[in-house]
């Protein structure tokens, strides 16, 4: 079948180009490629069978790609334009993390297999020690002791402290060591949510209605639609004595829940008059409408952000009907029993809602012929998919012990938490490799400084376009993007141990309970410690050392708040050991020296190969400089009408402005 494709390079010399999402370098026929003059940047039509490749022609622009798979078989990415809007520019996108690709499917399946041969069982082994220094190029943090800070909610983190030392735990580093490899062998992918996801909507939901019949495991519920009118809470709702109550301060509440109500028919007279946003503001006009024979609901709801107006349903006349399942019933309760929890960690011990019952009303929102239902105009919806069900099949955890990905060889694994029943449920194994924790090496108190930093938390909680690919968490073609890491901020490593430059971009200006005052230690600091290995084959080995040291301009990012730029670091292996063969019989030197570079020319052809898009991608992304700009603010932020400047404004501008294109860039794009 026919294919499409960006050539990313061309090897004039020797007639070769390569094409986007191809994972080799391709040889173009003698003729064709003195015919065509091939450009990088130049789309064409062609088509691989074996080795050979069959140019078709050049495509005018760019093809659309989507829904169309890659060479591996995954869908394409969502950087190619779905509509004719126009696309954020790479500029406006400088958002602190992006995703490296997972890779070819089959290397991992192969990886599995190979696991079991008897090659793989019998080659040479390896084992000894690295003894490694970390040195952070930007202020670094691990969260110790925290307390409350002056503010409620707001807690003082300190550096994590233990036996007398500053230190950065094994485990911390052994992730982000993991995950570089996971990258370079192909390997699989670890403690992905099978929970499924909420979203919260950002535009208020226009449908409403009142719920006429439950469903049941057989029939369908049935919602009948409702017109809505505001009613105010202070000027009439709080003046009626069966709505509201006096508190022991002597302020007035309203009373949550839902009330059966009775107006007449001059209530739609006021619901036509302002089409938009429909409001009883005085007393008066409650008396006139509401009273008579037809049946409404009146809602309160809990008071939010100090809000004005509650609302009064009233079945529309000839209005639509909606049919729902007990699936959506289900996850309607879900949603209640998690705002519930939320406001009792909150301090709020009585949500008033528990079930929706009949006659009682929902909020609804189409989508692709499918009902969520939800009891809030800006809910949290619950998607249809976990962020787990949508992993590509063969990068699922690995869940039988003697078929393993290489990290899971190297590093064990913990047993595999998500598999779906405990027949696959594999106990944890033990792996290979032993980190120490890393221990500060001098301790100098004005090495700390306390900041308070800016929110990490995202304004959106589950950004589908950001962490997907085709669609959402309820699209059963959608798949996620690949493995997320933050990138560097050259700004602040330029900066170096003078980090009062950006301290201002980061800082926010209130304690709060959305963000942390934290005690960071200065750049250039060093930490000490220890990784030791046993019974490696030589690609073990290689790719341990590699994902250690990197290349020259490629660092580590370490710790927490890697979004603002911390955590940047550089590790270097100051000595290696191997266990030599004479180990027991000579006590007082139990170890010879390894050679590194031996190590790493093993592995470089096979591993460290940049006609593979992920690895291509690594390395953008691991680079100590790139074209992001965080030198302003590590989020992109935007001022809203009411003068604040947040990211939230900035995702619901760019939502509006740019719709379906509004999408994380490639790695690749920047
Ligand atoms: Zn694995």
């Amino acid at each position: 079948m026919a294919k499409k494709g960006k050539i990313l390079e061309v090897d004039i010399e020797n007639k070769k180009i390569r094409i986007e999402r191809e994972p080799n370098w391709i040889q173009v026929g003698k003729a064709v490629f003195n015919r065509e003059n091939l450009k990088a940047g130049e789309f064409i039509e062609y088509e691989i069978k074996g080795a050979n490749f069959d140019f078709k022609r050049k495509l005018e622009d760019k093809p659309d790609f989507n829904n169309k798979k890659d060479n591996y078989g995954n869908k394409f990415g969502n950087s190619q334009a779905k509509s004719n809007l126009s696309k954020p520019t790479v500029k406006e996108m400088y958002y602190p993390y992006n995703f490296v690709s997972l890779g070819n499917p089959e290397t991992i399946k192969k990886e599995r297999e190979e696991g079991r041969s008897e090659e793989y069982k019998n080659k040479q082994r390896y084992s000894g020690k690295l003894v490694c220094t970390l040195t952070n190029l930007t202020p670094i943090f691990t969260s110790g002791n925290k307390k409350e800070d002056g503010i409620k909610n707001h807690f003082k983190e300190e550096f994590l402290y233990g036996n007398g030392k500053y230190i950065i735990p094994a485990s911390t580093l052994k992730g982000e060591i993991r995950n570089i490899i996971e990258v370079i062998t192909t390997s699989c992918i670890k403690n992905v949510s099978d929970e499924r996801l909420e979203k919260r909507e950002t535009e208020s939901l226009k449908s409403i209605g009142l719920i006429r019949r439950k469903p049941t495991d057989e029939t369908s519920g049935l919602i009948v639609e409702a017109d809505r009118i505001k009613i105010n809470r202070e000027n009439v709702l709080a003046k009626l004595k069966e709505f509201s109550f006096q508190d022991r301060k002597g302020k007035i509440n309203l009373k949550e829940g839902f009330y059966k109500i009775k107006v007449n028919s001059k209530i739609r007279n006021y619901i036509f008059k302002d089409k938009n946003s429909p409001k009883i503001d005085d007393l008066k006009i409650y008396e006139d409408c509401c009273n008579g024979n037809e049946e409404a609901i009146l809602w309160i709801s809990s008071n939010i952000q100090n809000k004005r107006y509650e609302k009064i349903l009233i079945p529309r006349k000839n209005g639509r009907t909606f049919q729902f399942s007990k699936q959506d019933y289900e996850d309607l309760t879900y949603l209640i029993s998690q705002r519930k929890k939320r406001e009792e960690k909150a301090g709020n011990s009585k949500f008033y809602l528990k079930e929706i019952e009949e006659n009682e009303p929902v909020i609804l929102k189409e989508e692709n012929g499918k009902i969520n239902l939800t009891f809030s105009e800006f809910p949290r919806l619950r998607f249809k998919l976990s962020p787990y069900d949508l992993i590509p099949e063969p990068f699922r955890a690995c869940s039988n012990k003697d078929k393993l990905c290489f990290a899971c060889k190297l590093f064990g694994t913990t047993g595999n938490d998500n598999a779906q029943d405990t027949e696959t449920k594999m106990n944890s194994l033990a792996g290979k490799i032993y980190f120490s924790d890393l221990i500060l090496e001098k301790a100098i108190e004005n090495e700390f400084f306390d900041i308070t930093l800016k929110p990490l938390g995202e304004p959106h909680p589950s950004m589908t376009s950001f962490y997907l690919k085709n669609g959402s968490y309820n699209d059963e073609n959608a798949t996620i993007r690949g493995r997320k890491f933050y990138w560097h901020h050259s700004d602040k490593i330029k900066a170096g141990k003078n980090y009062k430059i950006y301290e201002k971009s980061i800082v926010s200006e209130k304690k709060e309970k959305f963000n942390s005052t934290i005690r960071a230690l200065k750049p250039g600091n060093k930490f000490n410690f220890e990784i030791s290995f046993k019974n490696l084959t030589d690609e073990e080995l290689g790719v341990l050392i590699y994902a250690l040291e990197l290349e020259e301009d490629l660092l580590h990012k370490v710790g927490k708040a890697k979004a603002l730029g911390f955590g940047s670091s550089k590790i270097t292996i100051e000595e290696f050991f191997l266990n030599s063969e004479e180990k027991y019989s000579n006590f007082f030197n139990p170890y010879i020296n390894g050679d590194k570079q031996k190590f790493i020319s093993i592995i470089k052809e096979k591993y460290l190969n940049l006609n593979r898009k992920e690895i291509k991608e690594l390395k953008i992304i691991l680079k100590n400089t790139n074209n992001l700009d965080f030198s302003k603010s590590p989020f992109p932020e935007v001022t809203n009408k009411k003068g604040e400047l947040n990211s939230l404004n900035w995702f619901i501008k760019m939502k509006k402005d740019y719709e379906e294109n509004f999408i994380l860039p490639e790695i690749t794009d920047y």
